[in-house]
């Protein structure tokens, strides 16, 4: 066994189809507790978030695009041309375990134990490999405190599938920040999957990690009327995702070797937005052209590649600290307001996680969505590492 992948959810199964394709004879073999791929998720993303290479890796499985999509704030709505994408686990499960050889899948199996030559499982089994890849989630950063080197803030969501006849939207509407915002900066995202069918999630940006899905459905019920008459619920999302404000990388991924870390656990993620499928693109594609040039990434390569994302986000968690430490929470929204307000491709590169030296100035520019006071003392509270 060449790489042993802990973990079938989206970086882990990415990690192992870009290798496969790129170098078959090199073996990859993922495993994974749950008895499906890629959990009880929907993701989704910009088109301008993946280069050519990134959009190839994700072609065949079955997602649903839209040409553009909209924002709506109290002051504003805005149409946007970026294209979105969103697909969903089910989708993703019926398509990489199409492609994953049997023989190097394992579903329904828990690993117990990792180390840098291989693991044990739940029935005592051990599998050997020359490398490992802990790719199991969020697991490494929920709860994050002190202890793992990052303070954060929250953006809980759930979300719900549901019938709603004629509702007659064609464009996905990514934030509708007109609701109450009770709970931190609240907006609700909606999907037009199909012609008769909706996908709206209650998103929060939050101090507080605790999400109401009872409470979350009966709002998203009550928003879904204006479209029409909600009827059968198909399926629900709950997430919470962190969202970094500062923190120490070294305490997060000591040096020293250790065992390979991808997707949310090696801290591959946007510090904003918490979303991490470009990242987890980027990276499988990355690691499979080592292994195609006869290289042998390990632990190393990876938490380079961590720290290198840590000093790239630094802006991000400004941006984060000045969102959760200035704004009062009920007004949180105007930050994003503020932030829609400027020119496409710099929110398409905001999204990517690739803005420039231009952009960061361009954010900061204009009528501050925070009193200057209150966002120099929290930043200045905060202690991050570069
Ligand atoms: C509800 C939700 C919606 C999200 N939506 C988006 C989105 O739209 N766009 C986006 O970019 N990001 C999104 N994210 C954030 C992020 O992209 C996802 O969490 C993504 O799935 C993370 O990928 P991952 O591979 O790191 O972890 P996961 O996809 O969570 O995969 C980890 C896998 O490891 C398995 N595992 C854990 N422990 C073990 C063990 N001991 N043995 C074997 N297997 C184990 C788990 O069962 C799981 O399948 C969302 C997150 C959530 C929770």
């Amino acid at each position: 066994m060449d790489t042993l992948i802990v973990g079938g959810g989206l970086a882990g199964v990415l990690c192992a189809l870009a290798t496969s394709r790129v170098a078959p004879d090199h073996v990859v073999m993922v495993v994974e507790q749950g008895k499906r791929l890629g959990g009880n998720h929907r993701w989704s993303w910009f088109d301008s978030d993946l280069d050519i290479h990134g959009h190839a890796l994700l072609h065949g499985a079955e997602k649903s695009r839209w040409d553009g999509h909209e924002l709506r704030f109290p002051a504003f709505g805005r149409a946007m041309q970026t294209g979105y994408n969103s697909m969903s686990s089910v989708a993703f499960h019926d398509w990489a375990a199409g492609l994953l050889q049997p023989d190097r899948l394992l579903l329904d199996t828990t690993v117990t134990q990792l180390d840098e030559g291989g693991v044990t499982l739940a029935d005592g089994r051990r599998i050997e490999a020359e490398r490992v890849i802990d790719a199991r989630g969020p697991h490494a950063i929920a709860g994050a405190g002190a202890a793992q080197g990052v303070q954060v803030g929250w953006q809980k969501f759930a979300g719900f599938e549901i019938a709603v006849s004629s509702h007659g939207l064609v464009r996905p509407i990514i934030m509708d920040a007109r609701v109450n915002q009770a709970d931190g900066y609240r907006f609700i995202y909606t999907l037009p999957l199909t012609a008769d069918r909706l996908f709206i999630e209650d998103t929060f940006y939050s101090s507080s990690p605790v999400i109401d899905a009872t409470a979350r459905r009966e709002a998203v019920w009550r928003y879904a009327a204006q479209f029409g008459t909600p009827t059968t619920e198909y399926s629900r999302e709950v997430g919470v995702l962190p969202i970094v404000q500062s923190g120490n990388p070294d305490l997060f991924w000591p040096a020293g070797g250790g065992i390979a870390r991808a997707g949310m656990a090696g801290g591959f993620f946007h510090h904003t937005t918490g979303y991490s499928l470009p990242l987890a693109v980027r990276n499988a594609l990355a690691f499979a052209d080592e292994v195609a040039a006869g290289q042998a990434p390990d632990a190393n390569w990876w938490r380079d590649r961590f720290l290198q994302h840590w000093r790239d986000q630094r802006y991000f968690r400004m941006l984060n600290t000045m969102l959760f430490r200035a704004a009062v929470p009920d007004e949180r929204y105007r930050v994003f307001e503020h932030f829609y307000r400027l020119p496409e491709p710099l929110v398409q590169r905001f999204y990517a996680g690739q803005m420039t030296w231009a952009d960061q100035l361009r954010v900061m520019t204009g009528r501050p969505p925070v009193p200057v006071t209150r966002a120099i003392r929290a930043l200045l509270s905060e202690k991050d590492h570069a």
